[in-house]
């Protein structure tokens, strides 16, 4: 075995149900390379190998457990443990703590019966049916693609592979659950004084209210501490939104010393060791900064060779997909499931890329795949999206945006109502940690 290999392969960890693994798949090599197959298939029903243990694959996940029961469902996931992004803005500033935004996953395996394996996808065979993992292959009947997003640095700085590691070490937005989170959390701790610039992505994007909100909690832990420091957020969308009109009230009314919002500040360029990044809007020079590229599907999407292609034969960035099923146009064996989905209707274009919606999307997905194995007509369905924002700390305050979704009788395509709740209330606090338990319930504990 080539020693390379073997570097790169930490050990596989199985976790949760995979503790009840027969004694006759132990037989495997004393030591795990690329090719090892893994998991030799114990159940008489399908496999379904689920790429990534987020809000979306963990929901898929257990309802493929449950609508499903013969399944042998297989989650493959990076992380040892689970980091929420949702409520992640509220935990920066120590308005939650840790342990809510934070958990094990094994809990869950346990309980829904899927197995559960901490390795990277590295790549996949789709002829074969087979994934390919840092620690084996695994062979499969439907392949759920559910890895999230991945941060375009090279956009700002091409192929230049220093200044990406220094600025995604250094000025990373943490919009990926890692233990980055950890590291802007203490960079926002340790933020004593300057200016301390944003950047947006261009739509689509996470989240699209929750950078927002990020910028109001930081402000608020700016005041509160009396901090001498300002916010720039560069935004390269012509205004703020959704629920544009209450952030512009939170800007204007709650940090008037502190938060800038510039519009049409699409960033030109950026010098991360000289701290200056060049906008469409001006040049700005920071002490601190959260630098958000634009948003793609998760690198599996790119290696299964499923990235959507424009009119001009350029890739999209998103998962090519079929907006009423969820299967990719080319391999109807492989679903997409969360923020790497790919366009749904000329109306709005995507979905919003949100917890609520890989959540709503992760069950379908599960009941789709259910009806299929059983033979029966596939409905299609679709999600609702529904996202709380706080605003202020003390006393605490959010707004809201709602999203609904029905197909229009006459395009054929699906229409998009959005409702902005743009009074700031505390009331709206009670059902965002009403909502967030009603979804960990759903999929986590
Ligand atoms: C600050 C912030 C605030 C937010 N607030 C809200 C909110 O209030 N409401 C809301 O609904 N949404 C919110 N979101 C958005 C929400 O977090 C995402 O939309 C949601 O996590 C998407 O789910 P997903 O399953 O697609 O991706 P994820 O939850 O990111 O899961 C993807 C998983 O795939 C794993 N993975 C990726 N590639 C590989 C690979 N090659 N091998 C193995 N594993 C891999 C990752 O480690 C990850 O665990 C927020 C996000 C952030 C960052």
């Amino acid at each position: 075995m080539k020693r390379r290999t073997f570097m790169a392969a930490p050990p596989a960890i199985a976790l949760g149900a995979a503790a009840s693994t027969p004694l006759s798949a132990l037989a495997a090599p004393a030591v795990l390379t690329p090719d090892t197959r893994l998991l030799p298939r114990h159940a008489k029903g399908p496999r379904i190998v689920v790429c990534g243990g987020g809000w979306g694959g963990l929901t898929a996940a257990r309802y493929l457990r449950q609508w499903v029961p013969n399944a042998d469902v297989v989650v493959l996931e990076r992380n040892p443990t689970f980091w929420s992004g949702p409520m992640s803005n509220k935990w920066l500033v120590d308005i939650v703590n840790t342990d809510f935004v934070h958990h094990d996953m094994s809990h869950a395996a346990n309980k829904y019966g899927y197995r559960l394996i901490q390795t990277e996808v590295s790549g996949f065979d789709r002829a074969k049916r087979i994934v390919r993992t840092a620690h084996g292959q695994l062979d499969y009947d439907y392949l759920i693609l559910a890895g999230g997003i991945r941060d375009n640095f090279e956009g700002w700085l091409g192929e230049d592979r220093e200044a990406i590691a220094y600025t995604s070490q250094r000025f990373n937005s943490a919009y990926i659950p890692n233990a980055r989170m950890l590291a802007l959390k203490s960079r926002v701790k340790n933020f004593k004084r300057g200016t301390l610039v944003m950047t947006l992505p261009p739509p689509p994007h996470r989240c699209p209210p929750s950078p927002y909100e990020r910028a109001c909690l930081i402000a608020w832990h700016i005041k509160k501490n009396k901090i001498p420091g300002k916010i720039v957020i560069l935004d390269p969308k012509p205004k703020i939104g959704p629920i544009g009109e209450g952030y512009r009230q939170a800007f204007e009314e709650l940090y008037p010393e502190i938060i800038t919002h510039v519009p049409n500040a699409g960033v030109k360029s950026l010098d991360p060791y000289k701290k200056r990044i060049v906008t469409a809007a001006g040049e700005y020079d920071f002490d601190e900064a959260i630098l958000m590229p634009q948003h793609q599907a998760a690198d599996m999407v790119w290696h299964a060779g499923l990235i959507g292609k424009t009119e001009q034969g350029k890739p999209t960035g998103w998962a090519d997909m079929d907006p009423r099923f969820y299967t990719a146009r080319s391999d109807d064996r492989v679903y997409f499931v969360g923020d790497l989905m790919g366009a749904i209707s000329p109306q709005f274009g995507y979905y919003p890329k949100s917890g609520h919606v890989a959540n709503a999307i992760g069950k379908i997905v599960a009941r789709n795949i259910s009806e299929r194995v059983a033979g029966k007509e596939v409905v299609a369905r679709l999600p609702d999206n529904l996202c709380y924002m706080m605003v202020n700390g003390d006393p605490q305050e959010e707004i809201a945006v709602k999203f609904e979704y029905e197909v229009d009788k006459a395009s054929g395509h699906v229409h998009q109502t959005q409702v902005d709740i743009d009074v700031r209330t505390t009331e709206m606090v009670k059902e965002d940690f009403a909502w967030i338990k009603g979804r960990f319930d759903d999929f986590l504990f």
